[in-house]
């Protein structure tokens, strides 16, 4: 239990018991709902995924007999959990369900005979517009809001015009905003709607606000608090560790089939199952469509999901998915919000995954059960060209230099041979003690174990693993990224180290008494020592402004080193271990 919590009287845990079945409160759900309950404080929660948020908000009014607001994005998700609630014998409703029900709905409403109350932030943003326009004294029929809907035939709409609603106004036990962090451009589902919701406060100004979120970035996290205009929080932060998922990193071979089959096995002849459903996300609209296409040749029931396809066409594949119909979800970063699946068993990054934080939300979706999971990055060094691509589709400039940053941190993972999961981790939490680790949570500590348990060799060879001296190499590396005039990516220097005929190289450059000097390595060789150069900042990589990929240019530190070698000692990534196997 939280040392913290304040103590529990036994009244609330045998309503625990009575309306949710469970025996005792998760660390933290007692001290949010008490706050809300005996202080009536503004909370903003952030939680790791399937800590159990829901009933931080759906409790106090289940207690108190009360009603709780709850905004949130997603439809699917709220009936979803309208419906959970109904059958635990709660009494909740969506505002917004087919009008036929709507009367009875108001009925109920007015009747106060709802705990919980879903809507959509664009609902909350029309009545906005309605008391301003009531402020104004514009007719209401003339009301309109700036989404082109009418306000007349708005739900929230008349849940406040009521003439009941002071009444219903006392009753209202809390307000939460679910998925928060849509208020924040610095998020990865920003909703405009979202930023009305600190408005919200004027109509209901004694009600307290509960943002929940399970996005750990702090810029996020302080957007929601500013935006929302929550008063003192209480601000709860979970653990962002998730022991139950396991963290692998391979490369890519360049053949689908055969990079995915070590995640398959057959059933009967070339038909072949993934072990659980699983989710392959892919960096582009094209490639999900190879995928997909590849897994059905092998008789794998998929289907491909991207912004592309039909609202239809999506929701059907993502029906199927949660319904067991089909194993596997071939999609881009579009499939996310809303996957209530608690038993999705692998996820797989077919393809470099954008950036940190873009990854960490999209392996939170594996093994919300807390039951085993698993999470592979099968990439390739090209892959961040594409990535790079999508930053221009960024138009606030602060946001698209840390989404850059985000990148390379992302490279930095990929390529890591320390713990992944501690080093994702570190990237949101900043005490390292708190992680523990395991022998098995990652491949690098799999590896590490084995070794240690007797099976040596392989990539973890203790010669080839620790630090070596590359000054020769870099040194090379820097006089042909000088000599070709840094104008190009890794590409062209490596040429000219290998002597390659490639046109890019000019006839002076073939001359060169130091052409084909680093021929001794293979052209993936000096591509993964390249990388590992850009990571210690030797060589800087310049975006093409619009553009695809980047050129390369010896950083302060290069040409620092460059005057005056001294030995450079690095340990070698796991790109470079693999082109040495
Ligand atoms: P989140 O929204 O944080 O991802 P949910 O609210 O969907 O998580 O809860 C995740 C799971 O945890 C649900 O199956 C829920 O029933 C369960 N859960 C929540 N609170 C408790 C509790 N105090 N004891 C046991 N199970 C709980």
């Amino acid at each position: 239990h939280d040392p913290t919590a304040p103590p529990i009287d036994p009244v609330f845990v045998d309503a625990l018991k009575t309306y949710f079945g469970h025996s005792k409160f998760r660390p933290m759900q007692w001290k949010i709902v008490s706050s809300v309950l005996k202080d009536r404080r503004d909370n903003c929660v952030i939680m790791a995924t399937g800590y159990g948020k829901s009933l931080c908000y759906q409790f106090p009014s289940v207690f108190t007999g009360g009603t709780t607001l709850v905004v949130s994005p997603l439809i699917s998700l709220m009936e979803d959990q309208v419906l959970s609630l109904q059958v635990a014998n709660i009494s909740a409703c969506f505002l917004g369900s087919a009008q036929s029900e709507m009367r009875e709905v108001k009925q109920k409403l007015l009747a106060g005979e709802y705990r919980v109350v879903y809507l959509t932030p664009e609902i909350s943003a029309h009545e906005l517009m309605i008391e301003k326009g009531r402020a104004l004294g514009i007719p209401l029929d003339q009301r309109l809001c700036p989404l082109g809907c009418n306000l007349i035939e708005n739900e929230f709409h008349f849940l406040l015009q009521c003439p009941k609603f002071g009444e219903i106004r006392t009753r209202i036990t809390l307000v939460a905003i679910d998925e928060a962090h849509c208020v924040s451009q610095w998020g990865h589902d920003f909703r405009s709607a979202y930023r009305t919701l600190g408005s919200l406060r004027n109509i209901l100004p004694s009600v307290p606000f509960m943002a929940l979120t399970a996005t750990a970035t702090p810029e996020v996290q302080s957007d929601i608090i500013r935006s929302l205009a929550l008063k003192n929080p209480l601000v709860t932060c979970t653990s962002f560790d998730r022991p139950n998922l396991y963290l692998e990193v391979r490369m890519k071979s360049g053949n689908i089939q055969h990079d995915l089959m070590p995640f398959l096995k057959e059933t009967k002849q070339f038909h072949y199952e993934f072990d659980g459903p699983t989710i392959i996300y892919c960096p582009t609209k094209k490639a999900t469509s190879n995928v997909g296409a590849v897994l059905k040749s092998m008789g794998v029931k998929a289907e491909i999901y991207h912004a592309g396809l039909s609202l239809q066409q999506r929701n059907n594949a993502h029906h199927k998915f949660v319904r067991d119909e089909i194993q596997c979800i071939v999609a881009t970063v579009a499939f996310g919000m809303g996957i209530d699946k608690p038993d999705v068993r692998k996820i797989i990054h077919y393809g470099a995954p954008r950036d940190i934080e873009s990854y960490y939300q999209e392996i939170g979706r594996a093994g919300r059960d807390g039951l085993p999971s698993e999470c592979y990055a099968i990439f390739a060094p090209a892959d961040f060209q594409t990535n790079r691509f999508f930053l221009n589709d960024i138009t606030n400039s602060n946001f698209r230099e840390h989404k850059a940053r985000m990148m390379t941190k992302m490279k930095q993972y990929l390529n890591i041979i320390e713990c992944r999961r501690r080093a994702l981790l570190l990237h949101f939490e900043s005490k390292k003690s708190s992680l523990t680790g395991s022998d098995l949570c990652c491949d690098v500590c799999r590896k590490k174990w084995r070794k240690q348990n007797g099976n040596r060799g392989g990539v973890f060879d203790d010669d080839k693993c620790s630090e070596r001296d590359f000054s020769k190499e870099l040194d090379l590396l820097l006089q042909a990224v000088s000599i070709t005039g840094q104008r190009f990516g890794l590409a062209v220097p490596i040429y000219f180290l290998r002597g390659s005929t490639n046109q890019k190289l000019y006839e002076r450059h073939r001359k060169h008494k130091d052409f084909g000097s680093g021929k001794h390595h293979s052209e993936k060789w000096w591509k993964a020592f390249g990388h590992m150069a850009i990571m210690d900042d030797m060589l800087k990589e310049i975006p093409v402004q619009q553009g695809y990929g980047s050129t390369v240019e010896i950083s302060a530190k290069g040409r620092n080193w460059f005057s005056a070698p001294t030995a450079y000692k690095l340990t070698p990534n796991q790109e470079l271990l693999n082109c040495e196997k």
